[in-house]
This record gives C-alpha cells, sequence and structure tokens, in this order.
C-alpha cells in the first residue's frame, strides 16, 4: 500500500552540494505564552533555527510571539485553526481548518511564509492532503517521536531522540498544548522536561556534528529535487 505523500525526513538528494548532517526540529502545539518564550530562549542561546506548527487559534490569541518566532528567524507551519482530528472532519471543515489558520498566520505576521501542515495526531488521508496541496502547503510529518508530551522525563526525551536521529530527521516536540487539553491540570500541560531536555538535546546533537536548520523552503518533494536545502 502507498503511504500518503507526506514528509517523513528530508533526503539529501545527490546534487545537492550541501551534505552537512541536517536535523530538524519541530514544536507543534503552540504558541503557549509560559513555554513557547522559553523554548525561544534556548534557541536563540544556541543559535539554532527550527520550524513551529501552531494552532491558528492561539497565533490569534498571541500575535506577538509569532511575531518573535519569525523575526528570530525560525520558521512558521500551520497545525490548522482549533486541532481537531481532520480525518474524522467532513470535508469543508477540513478546507476551514487549513485555509483559517493560514489566514491568521498571515494576518498575524504578512512577512511570514507558511510552506508546511502538520495534521493533528499525525493523521493524514488522501483528502487533507489534497486539500493542503490545494492551500500551497507540503504534508509535514516526522521521523523522531521521543513523545515529550506524555512526560516521561527530561534524560528519556533527549535518549530518546539521541537514539535514533540521523541526518536528515525530522524531530517532533511540543511547546504548547491543543485546546481540549489547555484548560486541564497544569501538570499535565506542561512542557518544562521538553525545555529541560532541548537544553541537552541541542549541544548533544552539535557534538555528533548535527546541523540544526529550518526545514527546506521547497513546496513537494519534485521541486526539492531541483532546489537548494
Ligand atoms: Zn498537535
Amino acid at each position: 500500500m502507498n503511504h500518503p505523500d507526506y514528509l517523513t525526513e528530508v533526503r539529501s538528494d545527490s546534487d545537492c552540494a550541501d551534505r552537512r548532517r541536517k536535523v530538524y526540529l519541530t514544536f507543534d502545539d503552540g504558541p503557549d505564552p509560559i513555554w513557547t518564550p522559553k523554548v525561544l530562549d534556548i534557541l536563540a542561546y544556541e543559535q539554532v533555527e527550527a520550524t513551529f506548527c501552531v494552532i491558528g487559534a492561539y497565533a490569534a490569541e498571541y500575535p506577538q510571539l509569532i511575531e518573535r518566532i519569525v523575526s528570530e528567524g525560525h520558521e512558521l507551519a500551520n497545525h490548522t485553526m482549533t486541532h481537531p482530528d481532520l480525518s474524522k472532519c467532513e470535508p469543508d471543515l477540513v478546507r476551514r481548518e487549513i485555509r483559517e489558520a493560514n489566514a491568521i498566520i498571515k494576518e498575524t505576521c504578512p512577512p511570514a511564509e507558511v510552506k508546511y501542515i502538520r495534521a493533528p495526531y499525525g493523521t493524514w488521508t488522501e483528502d487533507i492532503i489534497g486539500e493542503s496541496k490545494k492551500a500551497g502547503l507540503t504534508a509535514l510529518h516526522w521521523s523522531v517521536d521521543p513523545r515529550d508530551w506524555s512526560q516521561p522525563g527530561v534524560n528519556a526525551i533527549a535518549d530518546a531522540v539521541m537514539a535514533s536521529v540521523r541526518p536528515g530527521s525530522i524531530v517532533l516536540l511540543h511547546d504548547g498544548s491543543p485546546p481540549g487539553e489547555s484548560n486541564s491540570d497544569v501538570h499535565t500541560t506542561s512542557r518544562g522536561q521538553t525545555v529541560d531536555a532541548l537544553s541537552r538535546l541541542i549541544p548533544a546533537l552539535k557534538a555528533r556534528k548535527f546541523v540544526i536548520s529550518p526545514l527546506p523552503g521547497c513546496r513537494s518533494k519534485t521541486d526539492r529535487m531541483s532546489s537548494q536545502l
């Protein structure tokens, strides 16, 4: 069975001059007023750039965080307007969830260029990918998932990433929590472990000669073959 056409890792193209060991850090479910600034502080201190898959409703609520993400050189991706499981939504709603999030990001931060979408819960269907493409977005999945949202411990998060990371890996992390969960107990929605793991993870990746990069600025596998990463 063909799996849907989404990006799980970035392969180094044979004609690509840049053969550095790149890895891609992605942060889902923000922006969050507590955790996103802490993540941004660490990224700034370490001088690395990442990709933030933001929820449109939060972008509308915290436009200053969207502006900060972009002004510090990071990339924004669409994580829908309200974070539903799109595979359970009617086609009209899928379209609205994707397009409204794009519009809010654009309105909040006009210079932002949104090239990718990450489906909530990583649930992709051909229809979701089709709607994403129509909105000019490439489906972005991941290849390394330390399940940081489940708070397995700072070392467990960092170790899980270091055990499976390889050149081209897309690493899934979380700087916020979805609307349905954000009102629950602060302990369940804390991203403190992610933040602490990140300050260990980045030096560990650098020590293994990985270069932490924003995702390549291209829209499809075909485009990617002919463009510089
Ligand atoms: Zn999410």
